[in-house]
């Protein structure tokens, strides 16, 4: 993953276009990501998108992004990275729709910032071309809640039951998005 989100729109194209290259060239694929909503911990102050609407992905950058080679691209659409804050998760989801249509076969749709999504969420923002989702909290929340029920017992035991809470999400999240049974 290519994710030079924090840098300014020009960096951010030239270092993508620069990776990609590198990573074309091995058989890698790349992802990049044009625009960033940063959500940190105490969350955004809205995020409703006439507050957002200049980090949020518009078709012609969606197109410079095609244009750098790179075959995921994972587009700002009101998913924030840390936490939601008051006005909770709003995605536009007729902005998803648009970048799909645009980047066409180009490039496939990656959903980052998605921890807290409902299935109902993750199901529509798939219907809108997403093929890729990058869950993190999701999965280490569970790492975390049981290896804190286990306060004090042996690390063997520890390992095996964060395992298994890790496992058993990942099997969760596998049947929401489709992908069980695929590989
Ligand atoms: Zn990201």
């Amino acid at each position: 993953m290519c994710d030079m989100s924090h840098y300014e729109k020009e960096e951010n194209l030239q270092l993508t276009r620069k990776l990609s290259n590198y990573c074309l060239a091995r058989g890698i694929a790349s992802e990049a990501e044009p625009g960033r909503i940063e959500g940190g911990e105490d969350g955004i102050t809205s995020t409703l998108a006439e507050e957002l609407e200049c980090v949020l992905t518009m078709a012609e950058q969606a197109l410079e992004f095609v244009a750098t080679g790179t075959e995921l691209l994972a587009p700002a659409t009101g998913n924030a990275h840390g936490e939601y804050g008051p006005t909770g998760i709003n995605l536009d989801y007729e902005r998803l729709d648009m970048v799909n249509h645009t980047v066409g076969d180009k490039m496939r749709l990656v959903l980052h910032g998605a921890d807290p999504f409902t299935l109902k969420i993750f199901t529509r923002c798939i219907k809108a071309g997403v093929t890729k989702i990058n869950i993190n909290k999701g999965v280490n929340k569970h790492y975390a809640r049981v290896q804190e029920s286990m306060r004090g017992q042996p690390l063997t035991k520890v390992i095996e039951a964060v395992t298994n809470a890790m496992q058993n999400t990942v099997e969760e999240y596998m049947q929401w998005f489709g992908s069980a049974g695929e590989a």
